[in-house]
């Protein structure tokens, strides 16, 4: 079931939101605050965020230029406004879409579908993916740099589309395991540490100083586009 991931304040338009949302099939988490949405999109992984411009604490401005920063989820933004210049600057910020209140049940229903669709043929085209001086061609399972083209195996290729989807995220091992490998091979955290290497030698200038897959002790890896 897809998430849909709502920041408004207002109590009655946040549950008219969430019951039309429930109503088309998606499972809906609702916030009050900027600080909460914030937290909630890098915690609860939505597909999709509605978020409202004015809200108690932060702006919804301002929530939407940081969640940008770390992830490529679909950010529709609500407003009471309708100027032209708030329409511009939200797009600066990074909104995909911007509906002015009041709306209608469909034209929001219509947006969501529409974002939601966009994304995930975005995610599917996402072929060829840009790391520091590297293009990582997922699907032909080649990374180049420079004059140089190396090959990714399989589990290379899975391991590097797990952290991409979470980049500037740290990733446990346990879960690069349950991911890449599932119940495959009896791997080991061993083999995650392995493979990291491999992909290392592969996308850093210098396998031993990494710039790009970084080490979070304790807790496993993070990807640094
Ligand atoms: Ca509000």
């Amino acid at each position: 079931m897809q998430k849909i991931l709502v920041i408004e304040d207002e109590k009655e338009m946040a549950r008219g939101l969430k019951d039309i949302l429930e109503y088309d099939g998606y499972e809906v988490v609702t916030v009050e605050t900027g600080k909460e949405g914030i937290q909630a999109a890098s915690r609860r992984e939505p597909d999709c965020i509605i978020l409202d411009l004015m809200l108690p604490d932060i702006s919804g401005y301002e929530v939407c230029e940081q969640i940008r920063r770390k992830h490529r989820i679909p950010i529709l933004m609500l407003t009471a406004k309708s100027q032209d210049h708030d329409k511009i600057r939200g797009f600066k910020v990074g909104a995909d879409d911007y509906l002015t209140k009041p709306f209608s049940v469909g034209e929001l229903s219509a947006r969501v579908m529409a974002l939601l669709r966009r994304h995930g043929q975005y995610a599917q085209e996402m072929d060829l993916i840009r790391i520091g001086p590297n293009t990582v061609d997922v699907k032909h399972f080649i990374i180049l740099r420079g004059e140089k083209e190396y090959s990714m195996s399989h589990y290379e290729v899975e391991l590097f589309k797990l952290l991409y989807s979470h980049a500037n995220q740290p990733v446990t091992r346990d879960e690069i395991l349950d991911k890449v490998w599932g119940t495959d091979n009896f791997p080991t955290n061993r083999t995650v540490d392995n493979f990291i290497v491999k992909l290392r030698k592969k996308l850093e200038e210098d396998y031993r100083n990494p710039r790009h897959i970084l080490t979070i002790y304790g807790i496993g890896y993070k990807l640094s586009p």
